[in-house]
C-alpha cells in the first residue's frame, strides 16, 4: 500500500536560533530540509503552512486580474494603461516570491537568508509599482505637473535600492565586510533582534510613507479645489487602514506574544500580516482602477504623457539594481576568505622562530 511519511516537526529548542520565531513554540520543520521535503511540507500542517498559502493563493487572484486587464485593454497602443499593468505585475510577484521564500527557507540557514533577500526585493518592486500607478492616476489634481510630481518616480526607484539594501543589511550586516561563509561579525538578527527588526521595519515603512505622500495629502489634508475628492476615496481609506494594521501586526507579534505556543499553526501574527497585506492590496488595486477610469479624461488632457521611461524602464532599472544587490548579499554567504597567504606567513614566522630557538 502506498504511504506518504510526512517529515517530522520540531520544537523551538530543537532547531538553530536562526529559525526561531518569536513566541512560536512548535511546528518547526527540519533545519536542513531537502527541496522535496519543503514541497511536501506545503501540504503538511507546520508553523509555515498558512504563511505559504496566504500568499500563494492571492498570487493567482492578482494574476487573474492582470490577465483580465491585458485581455480587455489595448495595452500596446494605450500607454495610459501601462502604470496599471506595472502595478498588477508587482502585485503578482510579491506574494509569489514570499510563498516561495516561506516554502524553501528551511533548507539551510544560508538558503533562509537568500530566500528572504528575494522576498525583500519583491516588496521593493511592489512599492515602486504603487508609486508608478499613484503618479499616473492617484496624485491629486493640485499636484499634477508640480516639481514633486516630476521627481516622484525617480525617487521611488532610488528608494527601492535603499529599501532592499537596508532590509538585507538587517539580517547579517554588510556583505564580505561583516559576514562570509564562516563568519558573522556584525549584529546579526540573532544577537540584536530588536535592532534588526527596527531596521527592517524602517526599510519598508519609509518607502511606504514616501509613496503615500500624494495620497495622504489628497485624503487627509487637502481642502478646496483640486483635491480629487471622488468616490475612490472610500477605497483609499480602506487600504490605508489595512496597511497600518499590517504594520502593527508585523511589529507587535500579536496575538502569539500574549499566549506563546497557542498560535503556532493558526492565527499567528505573520499569517494575519499576510492576510491584511493581501486584502489591503486588493482595495488598493480597486482604488487605482477606479481612479484610472474616473479621471482618465482629465488626466489625459492635463497630466504629462505616460512614457516608457517612467513606467517599464523604471521597473527594469529597479529589477536590475535589486538583483545585483541581492546577488552581492547572497554571494557573501557562500564566499570563503582566502586564508592560504595568512597561513603561509604564520608558517614562515614559526619556522624562523624555531631556527632562532635552535
Ligand atoms: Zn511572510
Amino acid at each position: 500500500m502506498l504511504s506518504l511519511k510526512l517529515p517530522r516537526l520540531f520544537t523551538i529548542n530543537q532547531v538553530p536560533k536562526v529559525y526561531h520565531e518569536d513566541s512560536i513554540i512548535f511546528g518547526y520543520r527540519h533545519p536542513r530540509s531537502s527541496a522535496k521535503d519543503c514541497i511536501i511540507s506545503v501540504f503538511q500542517l507546520t508553523n509555515e503552512t498558512l504563511n505559504i498559502w496566504t500568499h500563494f493563493l492571492p498570487t493567482w487572484y492578482f494574476l487573474w486580474n492582470l490577465l483580465a486587464v491585458l485581455y480587455t485593454l489595448d495595452v500596446w497602443n494605450d500607454a495610459f494603461s501601462w502604470p496599471l499593468i506595472v502595478f498588477l505585475v508587482s502585485c503578482c510577484i510579491y506574494p509569489f516570491t514570499s510563498s516561495c521564500a516561506h516554502t524553501f527557507s528551511t533548507m539551510s540557514p544560508r538558503a533562509r537568508h537568500i530566500c528572504f533577500f528575494f522576498d525583500y526585493g519583491a516588496l521593493s518592486l511592489y512599492s515602486l509599482g504603487s508609486a508608478i500607478s499613484y503618479s499616473a492616476y492617484v496624485i491629486p489634481d493640485q499636484w499634477i505637473n508640480s516639481t514633486f510630481h516630476h521627481c516622484y518616480v525617480p525617487i521611488a526607484v532610488f528608494n527601492t535600492i535603499v529599501c532592499t539594501g537596508l532590509a538585507c543589511f538587517s539580517r547579517l550586516g554588510i556583505p564580505f565586510v561583516h559576514y562570509n561563509h564562516d563568519v558573522v561579525e556584525r549584529f546579526p538578527e540573532l544577537e540584536r533582534p530588536k535592532l534588526s527588526k527596527a531596521l527592517r521595519t524602517l526599510a519598508f515603512a519609509y518607502p511606504y510613507m514616501f509613496d503615500n505622500i500624494p495620497l495622504f495629502y489628497r485624503i487627509f489634508l487637502c481642502s478646496g479645489e483640486g483635491c480629487t475628492d471622488n468616490e475612490t476615496n472610500a477605497l483609499h481609506y480602506r487600504h490605508t487602514a489595512l496597511a497600518f494594521l499590517t504594520c502593527f501586526l508585523f511589529t507587535t507579534h500579536l496575538p502569539e506574544r500574549l499566549a506563546p505556543g497557542s498560535f503556532d499553526f493558526f492565527g499567528h501574527s505573520h499569517q494575519l500580516f499576510h492576510i491584511c497585506a493581501v486584502i489591503g492590496t486588493h482595495f488598493q488595486m480597486k482604488a487605482i482602477m477606479l481612479d484610472k477610469t474616473l479621471r482618465r479624461g482629465w488626466l489625459m488632457s492635463h497630466a504629462p504623457a505616460i512614457t516608457f521611461t517612467g513606467t517599464i524602464a523604471a521597473v527594469l532599472a529597479c529589477v536590475t539594481f535589486n538583483l545585483c544587490m541581492i546577488l552581492a548579499f547572497s554571494l557573501a554567504t557562500c564566499w570563503k576568505p582566502d586564508c592560504s597567504k595568512k597561513l603561509k606567513q604564520e608558517k614562515a614566522t614559526t619556522t624562523l622562530y624555531n631556527q632562532k630557538a635552535l
